[in-house]
């Protein structure tokens, strides 16, 4: 029986088990004390990411941007704002294309800002473009089937 999740701290990649239903109570890292479920936005490295999204048994939203994209830095607060109303069901991160650009190559990125949504080692969806919160927040909620 698996009542616990396996989540990556996205602050210092260690693996933790959260029972599921300690993930609303605010649960930390172990290792480093930071918070694991925290409703805001976790800016990752690849190792990071890549570990994420092979292994959490929570979902996690990226947002794939780089600091020249004009249209990624508009949609940084619409993307912090989405991750506040989906906190303790999905986990939300961002990776610099242009400190990682072997991650652009791998998932076959030809434009950005792009946001993929993973759960349990494998991509469920993208959203390409600019979106606004709402939709953001739409959009994880349809792909998961979460109530609204
Ligand atoms: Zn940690």
């Amino acid at each position: 029986m698996s009542d616990a999740v396996k989540l990556t701290c996205l602050a210092c990649e260690q693996t933790n088990r959260v029972p599921l239903a300690r993930i609303g109570e605010g649960p930390k890292c172990a290792t480093c004390g930071a918070p694991l479920v925290a409703g805001k936005v976790a800016e990752i490295d690849l190792r990071t990411h890549d570990k994420a999204t092979r292994t959490d048994e929570l979902p996690i939203l990226i947002d794939y941007w780089a600091p020249w994209c004009g249209p990624c830095r508009m949609m940084a607060p619409e993307f912090a704002r989405a991750a506040a109303a989906l906190a303790g069901k999905t986990r939300f991160a961002k990776i610099n294309t242009e400190d990682f650009p072997e991650i652009s190559s791998r998932l076959g990125i030809r434009g950005i800002p792009l946001l993929i949504l993973w759960h349990r080692g494998r991509e469920v969806a993208r959203l390409p473009g600019a979106r606004p919160a709402a939709e953001i927040e739409r959009f994880v909620r349809d792909r998961l089937r979460l109530p609204a």
